[in-house]
């Protein structure tokens, strides 16, 4: 498999070149002697437990990185740790508070619109649009990202995102991007219409038809991964822990599920490099890149078995590849890659592991039962409570206010009550508390979900679930397993930093990812905005943090 991967990488490599635009007049550093490429990679749901777990085992790209300046203490500080608010503070510096990014969906009961529930990268006005049925747009993102300030302030420099999800993407690429590129389910597609289209994506595309429609022999195993194949039996139609990648030609989410989706994406992300000539010439550009694979398997499987291990050995050595091709262009360019928040193994194989503690959450925690319940015992009619089990919950406002007050007495009691449930806070009491600034592993619960706070956005009640239980109740085909918690197996993860000729150095401070901003700002000597919540990070090889 790794070979057809391989193959499939250099047939679109070499296929795509294109002469490039001469520039007006000719591009400028905005500081001698910084990289002319910037590349952000995010890799969805990689833990720091798993990189601390397999990094002895990484010989390709993620070795690569590793040897760079390696934090392996870095955090996704805020409470709600999924994929859209985490990839919302790798290039803004800023928390969720400010981005605006609480969630991947919330419920917004003013919208027009039947459905009142809104995709974090979605425009909601389109006519037509549902949250799973929608328009991508940047427009719910409140800050400039990296790539955003670099146009700003140097017109000749690119900005291209490419990523298996739109909403690594739009918030990584944010509001002003040359090239947005990600996966729609049947090819790679964008929000960009105005852009020219790349010959790769057209090449890509074609390609990718060829690999999805063709069956796939399951992966051979290394010894490594072969010793963490232990099966577990969830449901009748559901055995994980033991699984090598076989797929059925034309089942697209296999193949989305699957080390050949990151494989995919970084195709395409190296062939955008050399046909935009990428980091060619002295105006710096940006590249992020979102490797979603990790966080399907992770979903579908769980982290802690031969899935993920054949899924991370996969990553490595595709990253190498996509590595080499940068270096032969080359180029000059700085690497940083993290994650948008870490995972939660399935309690089943945490319990085996002597994590007693494991399990699934009560169903009658469910939030639609809970309004049910409350709209018995307390005389009222709709859904009274809106959202998904834990997390942001909003009480319906077509109820009166009296109701709602009453509702939201009643609820919070309740969910205090509940043996599964850590803490509750009411949208008032998470408004008045101060945002903290002090090192992310120091942070109280009520420190992580002010973090995640938006004054418009976030639910009437916070309902945050003990350490290790699963808001999935029962398990089903791709969803055994999640991420979304106030705990560190969700909020922690590596941040590794990298250019060519920096001297290993393995850092175990405790960092945010809200620091790569205003660090990649410095290395490239850009102005930052007059508000980030993060801080250059100091004692990275070749960056001098810019005195403020
Ligand atoms: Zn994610």
């Amino acid at each position: 498999m790794m070979l057809r991967l391989a193959a499939f990488l250099v047939n679109l490599l070499a296929a795509a070149s294109a002469p490039a635009q001469a520039p007006a007049s000719p591009p400028k550093a905005l500081k001698s002697g910084a990289p002319s490429l910037v590349v952000v990679i995010s890799v969805d749901q990689f833990s720091a437990d798993l990189f601390d777990e397999y990094r002895p085992h990484f010989t390709g790209g993620l070795a690569r990185l590793a040897n760079g300046t390696a934090f392996r203490n870095g955090y996704q500080a805020h409470a709600g740790t999924e994929t859209c608010p985490g990839h919302s503070t790798i290039l803004t510096g800023s928390h969720p508070t400010h981005t605006g990014i609480i969630a991947n969906t919330w419920v917004d009961q003013s919208i027009a619109r039947s459905d009142k529930t809104v995709y974090c990268s979605e425009d909601e006005r389109v006519p037509g649009s549902s949250t799973t049925d929608y328009t991508v747009s940047a427009m719910h993102l409140r800050v400039r990202t990296l790539g955003d300030l670099l146009k700003q302030q140097s017109p000749q420099s690119l900005n291209v995102a490419v990523a298996g999800k739109d909403r690594a993407a739009v918030m990584m690429g944010g509001h002003t991007v040359d090239q947005r590129w990600y996966w729609s389910g049947k090819g790679f597609a964008t929000d960009n219409k105005s852009a020219p289209v790349p010959a790769t994506i057209a090449r890509a595309n074609a390609s990718l038809a060829s690999v999805i429609a063709t069956a796939r022999p399951p992966l051979e195993s290394p010894p490594l991964c072969q010793g963490k194949a232990t099966p577990y039996v969830l449901s009748p139609e559901l055995t994980v822990g033991a699984g090598r990648f076989q797929r059925a030609g034309g089942d697209v989410r296999a193949f989305r599920a699957s080390p050949e989706y990151d494989g995919a994406v970084l195709a395409v992300a190296a062939g955008l490099v050399q046909e935009m000539k990428l980091g060619a010439d002295a105006a710096p550009d940006v590249l992020s890149i979102g490797l979603s694979a990790t966080d399907y398997v992770g979903h579908g499987r769980g982290p802690g078995g031969e899935e993920m291990c054949l899924q991370l050995m996969s990553l490595d050595r595709d990253l190498a590849g996509f590595f080499q091709v940068l270096d032969a262009q080359g180029v000059d360019y700085a690497v940083v890659l993290t994650a948008d928040h870490g995972g939660m193994d399935i309690p089943e194989r945490l319990r085996a592991k002597g994590v007693s503690s494991a399990v699934r959450a009560d169903p009658a925690l469910g939030t639609a039962d809970v309004g049910k319940m409350l709209a018995a015992k307390l005389g009222l009619t709709g859904p009274v409570l809106l959202g998904d089990l834990s997390s942001d919950i909003w009480i319906d406002r077509a109820l009166k206010p009296e109701d709602r007050t009453r509702v939201e007495k009643e609820a919070v009691a309740y969910f205090k009550t509940h043996p599964q449930v850590e803490a509750v806070f009411t949208k008032r009491q998470i408004a008045r508390m101060p945002l903290a600034t002090s090192s992310p592993d120091k942070w109280s619960i009520t420190d992580r979900v002010r973090a995640s706070y938006d004054a418009e956005r976030t639910g009437d009640i916070y309902v945050v679930l003990k350490k290790y239980v699963s808001p999935i109740v029962k398990p089903g085909i791709g969803y055994a397993a999640t991420h979304g918690s106030v705990w560190d197996y969700d909020r922690r993860l590596p941040i590794l930093f990298w250019r060519k000729g920096m001297r290993p150095n393995d850092r175990q401070d405790h960092i945010s990812t809200v620091n790569i901003l205003p660090t990649v700002a410095s290395q490239l000597g850009l102005a930052l905005p007059a508000k980030v919540d993060g801080r250059c990070l100091e004692g990275i090889e070749g960056v001098t943090c810019q005195v403020r």
